[in-house]
């Protein structure tokens, strides 16, 4: 043992050891997963592990998760604010794609369920779970890990749960866990206030001090994504309402999460909890109220995008340019292929002018370079990561020119990141173009999701000069394309993000208000 790793170990022992009083002690761990039904990519474990958060120091674990925003870090501080223990066991999250294999999903729920029968005596867990993950054998493995935890510890062990406003909450859940609490806001901003409050819940439940009884309310309808914005109308007077009912008597926590689309499950759909202290009548009859609220608003919820053929059409029947079109189905930064062709196949098909789109492939980079700049080009571009994507589409024109694909984005933007590598990247001055309108096919060798305009300006396009700009996705785009665009046409695109239902074949969700694809 090096001396670094003694010290560290005894740190580590240090901060376990409260002489003088039994404090209580709550364990906390985690597998968060947003699966796509119909992404044919299964997330396995090799994919979780990469990403586990505990590296087996609990000390430097709190002290850098508790500067987060994240549950875990509301948890940290609701815990201390109670003079609660907490013992990280293992934090598993994986990037959203298809369900999540058996094997690995077993793995990991028994790796913390041994956490949980190793350590000292728990007295109770905290669980940061998405809400919407699907695992090939459970179609809620949310609830399928809750049931796992509730049956090893004991029917009185208090289990507390935090999910994602994008949670598909199952029934099961609600059953097995003490508190479940999800995000009211999205964008999700309130991420470390749900933890804190979740593990305030527990400890006072551990201390005796309340007693959660919950009440799950789900009404018949789908909440469609591009409604999910929970800062306007009309989601806000629902959250504004949740909010005003957390704070009656005898009322403990309300969540009205708006479900996952893209989750094939009988519990897809938006959600009412309401927790109330020891009084189930109230906790039913205030989620009936919500439910009823949230049903109330199931004629406003209209969807009304253009495809691919009409915002095109649109686009060059517009009088003020650039025009952005958001290519929703093939939302690169939701996981989907980022070479989807549908938008580049109707600009083709209808020779709309001075059009630029970035596209990821890398096989036709590596042609442009062969053929070097200034030298015609001809191949199909796109759809080439599976079948959800499109046709490649047949590009005829010249290399442009070639770059490095590095670029750096100064302004704050979604995510905040601000050096990107979009890889070896080919402009190809495609077919129909004019010297003063070029038609620019943007072929870049890393999937690189369009959340800085630089990846354009560092290439030599000029985007206020173009009529038409695409951008691979639904609001992440928004801050970059905004400041540059006279006129944004969200589009109805097909892909593994597409936000119409109707893009796929549903086989376990109910049949909604709003949704007829299910059974
Ligand atoms: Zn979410």
């Amino acid at each position: 043992m090096s001396w670094f790793k003694y010290f560290a170990s005894l740190a580590l022992l240090s901060v376990g050891l409260a002489p003088g009083h039994a404090a209580i002690r709550i364990a906390i761990a985690g597998i968060s997963h947003e699966s796509n039904s119909f992404n044919l990519t299964k997330a396995t474990l090799a994919d979780f592990e990469e990403a586990d958060a505990l590296s087996g120091n609990r000390k430097q674990w709190l002290e850098t998760t508790a500067k987060s925003n994240v549950n875990a870090s509301g948890m940290i501080a609701g815990a201390a604010k109670y003079g609660v223990e907490l013992y990280p066991i293992h934090f598993f999250s994986a990037v959203p794609r298809g369900p999540v294999d058996d094997r690995g999903f077993d793995s990991m729920v028994s790796r913390i369920i041994q956490g949980l029968k190793r350590g000292p005596a728990y007295d109770g867990v905290l669980l940061v779970l998405h809400g919407a993950m699907v695992v090939d054998s459970y179609p809620s493995g949310d609830a399928e890990i809750v049931r796992r935890v509730r049956q090893a510890m004991g029917p009185k062990f208090p289990i507390g749960v935090t999910h994602d406003f994008h949670a598909n909450v199952d029934p099961a859940i609600i059953a097995n866990a003490n508190v479940v609490i999800t995000g009211k806001e999205c964008p999700h901003l309130d991420t470390k206030e749900r933890g804190f409050q979740t593990a305030e819940i527990l400890a006072r439940m551990i201390k005796g001090e309340v007693k959660p009884v919950q009440a799950l309310v789900k009404p018949p309808m789908m909440l469609n994504l591009i409604h999910h914005d929970t800062y306007r109308a009309p989601l806000k007077a629902i959250v504004d309402a949740s909010k005003a009912t957390e704070k009656l008597p005898g009322v403990l926590a309300v969540s009205i999460p708006g479900g996952y689309q893209y989750g094939d499950v009988p519990s897809m759909g938006p959600s009412v909890i309401v927790i109330t202290d020891n009084d189930p009548a109230l906790a039913k009859r205030e989620a009936e109220r919500l439910g009823a609220l949230l049903w109330g608003i199931r004629d406003q919820l209209k969807f009304d995008l253009p495809d691919p053929a009409k915002a095109v059409r649109m686009a060059i029947e517009g009088t003020k340019f650039p025009v952005t079109l958001l290519d929703t189905g093939d939302n690169v930064g939701g996981g989907s292929a980022g070479d989807s062709t549908f938008m580049l196949a109707e600009l083709v098909k209808q020779k709309a002018e001075g059009w630029v789109m970035a596209i990821f492939d890398p096989q036709a980079v590596q042609k442009a370079v062969s053929v070097g700049v200034g030298r015609p080009f001809e191949l199909p571009v796109g759809g080439k990561t599976d079948k959800m994507h499109g046709e490649p589409v047949m590009i005829r024109g010249k290399v442009k020119s070639l770059h490095d694909g590095k670029f750096i984005e100064t302004e704050v933007r979604h995510g905040g990141y601000r050096y990107w590598d979009a890889g070896l990247t080919a402009v190809i001055e495609a077919q129909g173009s004019t010297p003063d309108l070029p038609n620019l096919l943007i072929l870049n060798t890393n999937r690189t999701v369009p959340l800085s305009i630089h990846q354009l300006v560092s290439v030599g396009v000029y985007p206020e000069r173009q009529k038409i700009l695409v951008a691979k996705g639904t609001i992440a785009p928004l801050a970059a394309y905004e400041p540059v665009s006279a006129r944004i046409i969200t589009v109805d695109s097909g892909g593994a993000c597409a936000v119409n239902p109707a893009h796929f074949t549903y086989k376990m969700a109910r049949k909604l208000y709003g949704f007829e694809g299910g059974k």
